[in-house]
């Protein structure tokens, strides 16, 4: 049973949001198709321990804090007699270990150790737990969730679970778990739940103005701007063929804009400034429908109903 689903990233959000709408600085760009592959290969993950059917509760992204130490974990799996925790890497190719160093296998690129930091979200994860009266079995493993990756070396203790292992690993799993939760469990899962703390304070949003964005609404599936509109009732993607209804991709737009600015409010003008090609009619009959209005005629704005 899922109890906390993973949902995407904010920094994600908006650096995508971003990279569309302006140009993003080199690094900026890397490190967004580094949260996109991550992101991605958690989704994968998810899919994955989902089919398998497991008994127990999941908790998905989990950020805790241990003694002012902030840490991260992607997957949690409470099971009645182990709790698991998961850290999924989409890395891709070869990869050496050499001396506790990860490099690629050419040498060129070296990857942060991901052993240790496994290492050190367990330490604080059980003695988090410890100090609010829990002592579980823990678990922990790096899930290379990519069938691409391929470790050389990799000694045969290592907490590691290759994509090619990934089914019989939680066919085990599934078989553990024939017990149904323990109260415990459920016990020890509220209180993670209770624990986890919003936001990232490791994400690296660039800063940004409204003016040096470009103005339209873009496609979900392939993030190219739509065309002018030309039809009342819905959009059409010219690139991929997407079509949705102007609601739609107005409400996505709006909520796009809410992201980037939580501090603007919403108006009639700016709105249909943003998203550029559909009617200022229509955008204000579809904020009408699903925002409550505040104020009255040239400064009436919009807040969530
Ligand atoms: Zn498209």
């Amino acid at each position: 049973m899922i109890l906390k689903h993973r949902t995407k990233p904010l920094e994600m959000v908006i650096l995508q949001s971003l990279r569309t709408r302006s140009r993003l600085a080199p690094a900026d760009a890397t490190h967004l198709d580094n949260l996109e592959k991550g992101y991605a290969g958690e989704i994968q993950f998810d899919r994955r321990i989902s089919a398998a059917d497991c008994r127990g509760y999941v908790i998905n992204d989990l950020l805790l804090d241990y003694r002012g130490t902030l840490f991260q974990i992607d997957t949690v799996l409470l099971q009645p007699d182990v709790v698991y925790l998961f850290d999924v890497k989409n890395f891709y190719g070869d990869f050496i270990i050499e001396d506790e160093k990860w490099t690629s296998a050419n040498k060129e690129t070296e990857i942060k150790n991901p052993l240790l930091q496994l290492k050190r979200t367990e330490f604080a994860f059980r003695n988090l737990l410890k100090v609010h009266g829990f002592s579980p079995v823990i678990r922990s493993f790096l899930v290379f969730i990519n069938p691409e990756f391929h470790l050389f070396q990799a000694p045969g203790d290592l907490p590691a679970i290759f994509s090619s292992q990934l089914n019989r690993f939680l066919s085990g799993l599934s078989r553990q778990s024939a017990a149904t939760p323990l109260y415990r469990d459920e016990a020890l899962a509220q209180k993670l739940l209770s624990l986890h703390l919003e936001g990232n304070p490791y994400s690296r949003i660039p800063e940004f103005d409204e003016k040096d964005l470009r103005k339209g609404i873009c496609c979900p599936g392939c993030w190219s701007f739509l065309p002018a509109n030309q039809n009342k009732q819905y959009v059409v993607c010219t690139t991929c063929g997407n079509r949705e209804s102007n609601t739609e991709a107005v409400l996505r737009t709006v909520k796009e804009f809410r992201t980037l600015f939580p501090d603007k409010q919403l108006r009639t003008r700016i709105i249909t400034e943003w998203c550029g090609i559909v009617d200022r009619q229509v955008i204000q009959r579809v904020l009408q429908k699903h925002f409550t209005s505040g104020g009255k005629g040239p400064s009436s704005y919009y807040v969530s109903s």
